[in-house]
């Protein structure tokens, strides 16, 4: 079965649980609208317990609601999809000229269905007794899981508190338990381990490691049929590192196990895993991918895509792109849950611009990084349209995130560009402090247009390798040198950073255009020195045929050219 096949199986589960999860959320914020408005201690006693007596009556029957649907959809997936998959190896059976026993007939795998679906149900009512949310203390910040009824009464009674005690007003007391609420998702809390899932995560899992058992079955039942015991694992993209090494090629029933880990959670057909592995006969069957094919599409996945200065592999990107449906997820609740608490302001027009702008960063990502847009895992929560910001408050997010954005690059260009030049420097210090730092060496250059074209220079040079000496011995009047691809900067006498940034500047002009040995050569370097000391593009006749006199000061000895 293809990666897309399998991860529509779970969708009508999921939404269901996303329906409860709504549902309750916003019986939640209802208790508090009127436990809210009411302004005498009193009232809200009475108001209180009436509230959490009908939310428990309306709890309990919201949960009953959803289990029936979740057994009928288990119905289905456990006969449908199967018999699909059952079926799908038709032609296989014909083409070998084998018999493959009627779907119904098949009394091995009737039995296992009828134990999987039981199973299956059992594990949904299992998730539903134990709702809760998880929430974090205020104090320690640390997370604890609370029952439904307990994070209800917690809630509703905080945010009450609150309002009464005049600390904050109705708004922000709502504002708050909603951010709580979608933050946390409704949860299926294991209190043996404490362990918390989101409901719909849970719900995935519990289908899926069904399903799979069943799928496993009929595999291993057709390669018998077969006379064969290879198997052919699917290839897909985006796989985790861990099963993108082993995906695409053809194993015994044995490597199964052993390579790809079959039976494991993390493993083939374990927990999030969207792999699956069909039959395979020797000289008969044809591989979807050669190996050659399979190195050459991981190694494309592997190679980073970058977006707004940080880099995705294929992986990556796909880890990123469903973290984006998440958030996408929480500001329609928070949306949906604000307008149910009677807030029609300016809270609920900013958060429609804010989805607005996460949708569009969605868009724009998933272009990047040439990956398909999945929003029908964000609409599957079941609450259409909830977008439409005003168009200036839309603007003005737009505007402030794109300056964001902006700085962001540009913060990363600049740190990358730094880590690159340091790279290319050596200090030698022989007992003295050295003040002259990479830092402040790098924004020196960055002054003047012949500095900026030194650090290009530098920056694409990495056979470079810049020594900066401090008490370390040399010829007298000597402040630099250029030995190949080696240059020594002399810091105990050029003292300054700006004296070392010229000085720099002057060796690397030796290196850039291979000259030296000759007081013309001395007289191009010097000229380019001057630049960034008087911070000029461009020098007179006069300054040059002052350099050149200068030259022939310094260096008697060499020769014009
Ligand atoms: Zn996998």
């Amino acid at each position: 079965m293809t990666q897309g096949g399998l991860e529509g199986i779970p969708i009508p589960l999921e939404k269901t649980m996303s329906n409860l999860e709504m549902r309750i959320m916003a019986d939640i914020v209802r208790a508090i609208k009127v436990n809210g408005f009411s302004t005498a201690k009193a009232d809200h006693q009475i108001q209180r317990m009436v509230q959490l007596g009908e939310s428990e009556i309306n709890v309990k029957k919201w949960i009953q609601e959803a289990l029936e649907v979740t057994d009928k959809e288990i119905e289905s997936i456990f006969s449908d999809d199967v018999y699909e998959q059952y079926y799908g190896y038709k032609r296989v059976y014909e083409e070998t000229d084998r018999r493959q026993i009627p779907f119904t007939e098949n009394l091995e795998l009737q039995a296992l269905l009828e134990s999987v679906r039981a199973q299956t149900k059992a594990e949904f009512r299992n998730l539903t007794n134990s709702l809760g949310f998880a929430i974090r203390a205020p104090g320690t910040g640390r997370i604890y899981n609370s029952p439904l009824m307990q994070f209800y009464r917690d809630t509703l009674d905080g945010a009450v508190l609150d309002i009464l005690s005049g600390s904050v007003n109705y708004n922000v007391a709502i504002g708050r338990a909603i951010n709580a609420m979608t933050n946390s998702g409704l949860r299926t809390i294991s209190y043996d381990t404490g362990h918390s899932n989101r409901v719909e995560v849970a719900a995935r899992r519990a289908i899926m490691t069904g399903f799979r058992q069943v799928q496993g079955k009929i595999n291993e039942q057709v390669a018998r049929d077969l006379g064969t015991d290879f198997y052919e694992v699917t290839y897909h993209m985006g796989a985790r590192p861990e099963h993108q090494v082993w995906q695409g090629r053809v194993y015994s029933y044995a490597q199964l196990q052993g390579i790809c880990g079959l039976g494991s959670v993390t493993g083939l057909h374990g927990a999030n895993c969207y792999h699956d592995y069909s039959p395979f006969i020797p000289g008969v069957s044809v591989r979807a991918y050669t190996d050659e094919q399979l190195v050459q599409m991981m190694e494309e996945e592997n190679i980073p895509k970058k977006y707004l200065g940080k880099e995705y592999t294929a992986y990556q990107a796909l880890q990123q792109q469903r973290q984006m449906e998440r958030n996408m997820r929480k500001t329609r609740q928070d949306i949906k849950l604000l307008q149910e608490g009677g807030d029609n302001d300016r809270s609920v027009v900013s958060k429609k611009a804010r989805y607005q702008l996460q949708m569009q960063q969605y868009k724009a990502f998933s272009k990047a990084m040439k990956l398909p847009e999945q929003m029908q895992r964000v609409y599957h929560d079941g609450l259409g349209k909830v977008g439409n910001g005003s168009s200036a408050a839309l603007k003005k997010q737009e505007k402030i995130q794109a300056v964001k954005n902006a700085e962001k690059e540009r913060n990363e260009n600049v740190k990358a560009r730094f880590s690159k030049f340091s790279d290319r420097f050596q200090t030698y210090n022989n007992g003295q402090k050295d003040i002259i730092t990479y830092r402040r060496l790098l924004n020196n250059l960055n002054k003047t247009s012949i500095g900026r074209e030194t650090v290009e220079y530098i920056l694409e040079h990495p056979e470079l390798e810049i020594q900066v000496c401090y008490g370390v011995d040399h010829q007298k009047n000597t402040l630099g040198e250029q030995l190949g691809d080696l240059i020594r900067i002399y810091a105990s006498d050029t003292k300054t950073v700006q004296r070392t940034a010229e000085v720099l500047i002057h060796e690397i002009t030796h290196h850039k255009y291979n000259i030296g040995e000759s007081q013309w050569a001395e007289s191009v370097c010097k000229a380019q020195e001057i630049k960034h000391k008087t911070n000029k593009e461009k020098l007179t006749g006069i300054e040059l045929r002052g350099i050149i006199k200068i030259v022939e000061e310094l260096y008697p000895t060499l020769p014009w050219r």
